[in-house]
């Protein structure tokens, strides 16, 4: 595998800019030690042939809106509103703690809103979990600037004027196109199978004792995954934190045909346990790819071999690659990995 990566490298070097080779998804993640995959590690930037650029949960692996491995942020998406996956909290510095947990510090507006309103972004969620992102990036925008609001259509060139976000729930698309592209990269709402209660710090003093009181959670409505369909023809299903459910035979594989699986690991939903069948069984992708560890998987980049990720990678049939920090894989149509696996 790493002899035929280095040689699809050189290959690329030769070729130079060839327009076939341009025609595959960049995935990148952003996590909190470069090199490795590590406990907090949620953020991921997906990049489209056509330019188009999102981030794929801010977390609490990125140092906030002025985080330099950013970029180009022309989207991002929210899959619910645990403060791991919203971002309570952020990253204090790159490779700053341990890779087991990192040194984090509050973000009391959420990463997610600080990228939204630093990159003028469009936010890719429900209708409810928007609502939130709205009156967290008015508050950095302070009085007088317009308030953030829906798109006005759910089929948006990107860069957008200004922050707004996708009007559509479960099963609702939304389209974002570069400026000139025929095809736009396609954003579906997908179910997950998990809980959508909000980080208690992000909520006002008086909500916070007020569900304090009666021992309660505030959920944002239903928590959700993605899948997204590339202009290259390559199908990402985006789990977030989800347990195995029969969605992921018939809508995610059978109706979307996914042939690129993001898996959100870790002890809560279960998929160290049932992710083997969840891969194997149900959604039969190309490649998957592995973070969302809730441990420190590598060590120098390599994986460590008394690790539930480590266990699971064994089970698992198609090419499993994990979220190294800062690794650039990129995928064709068909859901392989051509490079930088
Ligand atoms: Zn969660
Ligand atoms: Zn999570």
């Amino acid at each position: 595998m790493r002899i035929a990566c280095a040689a699809s490298t050189a290959f690329a070097l030769l070729l130079g800019s060839s327009p076939a080779l341009a025609q595959n998804v960049k995935i990148t993640s952003l996590g909190t030690h470069p090199g490795e995959l590590c406990a907090n590690d949620r953020a991921m930037i997906f990049e489209d042939p056509t330019g188009v650029r999102f981030l794929y949960d801010a977390g609490q692996s990125v140092t906030g809106g002025d985080d330099p491995r950013l970029g180009t942020i022309h989207l991002v998406l929210l899959s619910h509103m645990h403060g791991d996956h919203v971002g309570d909290l952020k990253l204090k510095a790159r490779g700053e703690g341990t890779c087991a947990n990192s040194a984090r510090v509050p973000a009391p507006n959420s990463t997610t809103a600080e990228i939204v309103a630093a990159k003028n972004s469009v936010t890719v969620t429900t209708r409810a979990m928007a609502g939130f992102v709205h009156n967290k990036v008015d508050a950095i925008h302070g009085s007088g600037a317009k308030p953030m609001d829906f798109c006005p259509t759910l089929d948006v060139t990107v860069p957008v004027v200004g922050a707004c976000s996708s009007r559509i729930d479960m099963g609702g698309v939304f389209t974002a196109r570069a400026q000139g592209a025929q095809r736009g990269v396609e954003f579906t709402i997908v179910y997950s199978a998990h809980v959508n209660d909000v980080a208690p710090a992000l909520l006002t003093k008086p909500q916070q004792d007020l569900l304090k009181a009666d021992g309660a959670q505030l959920g944002y409505g239903p928590p959700v995954g993605f899948v997204v369909k590339f202009t290259n023809g390559l199908v990402a299903y985006l789990s977030s934190d989800t347990a195995v459910f029969g969605d992921m035979k018939t809508v995610i594989a059978d109706y979307h045909k996914a042939n690129l699986a993001v898996i959100n690991l870790g002890p809560n939903p279960g998929l160290f346990q049932s992710g083997a069948y969840a891969i194997n069984d149900l959604l039969k992708p190309a490649s998957v790819i592995f973070t969302h560890v809730n441990e420190a998987a590598t060590q120098g980049g390599k994986l460590l071999p008394n690790t539930q990720t480590a266990a699971l990678m064994k089970q698992v049939r198609a090419p499993a690659h994990l979220a190294i920090s800062e690794r650039t894989m990129e995928f064709d149509g068909k859901g392989k990995c051509v490079s930088g696996c």
